[in-house]
């Protein structure tokens, strides 16, 4: 909490000008429950991180009338949507407004012809589907928080999706949208004149801008989406090898088969599958000869998928995989929304099981860097061990970021005692977010392929990434939110104002 007392007072004053009072929360529990994310922070320091007071917009009026109070009166606006981003984006570090815009979840319309539907930013991808499949229609934005990550949130992160190899990701898939920048002002992001126009010539591409921002740049209200037909028939063979090198081969020739219906594929790697073995109460326990797993997913009809199934599986066959059956294949496939949402073990250096929380780190790394930025990543969280039992090894995944295997998104999942993470072991864990992202540039990647970089840590190699472009984002900052009111002190972008 920043505001004084009084301070709140007046801008609860000034937002009831707006607002109905059921749209103005300022309990301690409404603060709390809209600060909280999932990535583990120390817990005696969560009070730092609490908004002032929480909003529930219903429509683009109230976001830039909420939007333009805040710039009246100087008080940060944070954008939530799920609060499911796993760097913070959603967590307000200056108090102020959290934009909370779940309440934004209308389905305008569906349109069957052209293609597309019409939504409030505040809907998931699980509850529109719901109603597509009505019309066999599908939104293929798949990531692995499918159930709780809502499209608002998606467009302030550019979110990656688990069949995006088939379907394209969150920015390929989001049309137009409004948007209400951060003077207040509403304006419509997206190809052509109207909603639903897929590519355009004139101008600049400002649809890019105005995503994986991390609500930097303005509130997304109002999206027009692309759709597709529901696939007839889905086919995730999982197979199972007793090394490494077999199944980052065999994933690699997969991804470049150029199959048409190829919509991802996963490389799981030692530490992964011994970490599901021990600790992870949903996985079928493989064999202890099974030492990595490849599964490669194809969405389509019957009559294409199936053949394409069978192509996949000689080129599997050919670099010695096993076929684990349909059960497992079609179980762990299913699985792939939930797997975070059960209770999890990690183990300390003793091998004593305690509670711990998920982290994941992500970056993109080309196939060819792969076996050395797992090698070095799993090299710092070994160090981080040997310093502390606050953090276990969960193991490392690496997915197909595009349709022909060129880039990957690469993620290393780390456990942490989240109850025990006290002032050191979080300088710990702050300097080994910027090891791992300096691996990733060092391999020529990104520090990441979908969650955002601006936590702590990784965020200090944000400008090595972006070289002249960081200075870009700084003038871009400073001219479209002048009064740095829009979720401040993300990214270093303070540094606009200095
Ligand atoms: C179990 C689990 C699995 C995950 N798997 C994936 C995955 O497969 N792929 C992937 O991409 N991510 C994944 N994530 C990360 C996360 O789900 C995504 O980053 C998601 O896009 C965040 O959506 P959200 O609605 O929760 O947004 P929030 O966390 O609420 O917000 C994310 C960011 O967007 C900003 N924002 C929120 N709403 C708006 C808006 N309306 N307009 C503009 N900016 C806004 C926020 O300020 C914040 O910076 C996973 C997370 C979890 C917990």
């Amino acid at each position: 909490m920043t505001l004084t007392a009084e301070r709140v007072d007046t801008v609860v004053h000034a937002l009831r000008r707006v607002l109905r009072d059921d749209q103005i929360l300022t309990s301690k529990t409404d603060r709390y429950n809209r600060a909280r994310v999932p990535a583990p922070f120390p817990v005696h320091r969560w009070a730092e991180r609490l908004p002032d007071l929480a909003v529930l917009p219903e429509s683009t009026e109230d976001v830039a009338a909420v939007v333009r109070i805040a710039n009246e009166l100087l008080v940060p606006v944070v954008p939530r949507d799920g609060g499911t981003g796993l760097t913070d984006g959603a967590v307000p570090l200056r108090g102020g407004i959290v934009v909370d815009v779940k309440r934004m979840n209308a389905i305008h319309e569906i349109d069957p012809v052209n293609r597309t539907c019409t939504v409030g930013t505040g809907i998931s991808m699980l509850k529109l589907n719901e109603q597509l499949a009505k019309h066999g229609l599908i939104y293929p934005d798949d990531p692995a928080s499918y159930p709780c990550s809502l499209v608002g949130g998606r467009i302030g992160t550019s979110g990656w999706s688990l069949i995006g190899a088939r379907y394209g990701h969150t920015r390929d898939l989001v049309l137009s949208f409004d948007h209400v920048l951060p003077t207040g002002e509403v304006m419509h992001v997206g190809d052509g004149v109207g909603q639903k126009i897929t590519k355009s010539s004139s101008g600049y591409q400002l649809k890019h801008l105005f995503m994986g921002h991390q609500g930097t740049l303005g509130i997304a209200t109002r999206a027009t989406l692309k759709l597709f037909p529901k696939p007839e028939a889905e086919l995730s063979p999982f197979w199972a090898f007793d090394n490494y090198d077999d199944a980052y081969a065999c994933v690699g020739d997969l991804a470049r088969a150029g199959v048409a219906t190829f919509a991802g594929a996963v490389l799981f790697d030692e530490h992964k599958v011994a970490y599901l073995r021990r600790d992870d109460e949903a996985y079928i326990p493989q064999p202890s000869d099974v030492r990595a797993l490849v599964c490669a997913v194809m969405y389509g009809y019957e009559d294409e998928v199936r053949p394409a199934g069978k192509r996949l599986l000689r080129i599997a066959q050919s670099h010695g995989a096993r076929y684990l059956g349909d059960e497992i294949s079609e179980g762990d496939w299913a699985a792939r929304h939930d797997r975070y949402a059960t209770p999890l073990h990690g183990r300390t250096g003793n091998g004593q099981v305690v509670p711990m929380s998920w982290h994941c780190e992500d970056a993109a790394i080309n196939y060819t860097h792969l076996p050395a930025v797992t090698r070095e990543w799993h090299d710092i969280v070994a160090g981080l061990r040997r310093q502390s039992d606050v953090f276990d090894d969960w193991g490392m995944f690496a997915y197909t970021s595009s349709d022909n295997g060129t880039d990957w998104l690469t993620e290393i999942d780390v456990g942490i005692w989240e109850q025990q993470l006290d002032d050191r072991a979080w300088a710990l864990w702050v300097q080994a977010k910027r090891d791992l992202a300096a691996v990733s540039l060092k391999y020529h990647g990104s520090i990441s392929a979908c969650h955002g970089s601006c936590r702590e840590g990784e965020v200090d190699l944000v400008p090595d990434e972006l070289g002249r472009g960081f200075q870009v984002m700084l003038d871009l900052k400073r001219a479209l939110d002048p009064r740095n009111i829009m979720n401040p002190g993300k990214y270093h972008l303070d540094r606009a104002y200095s």
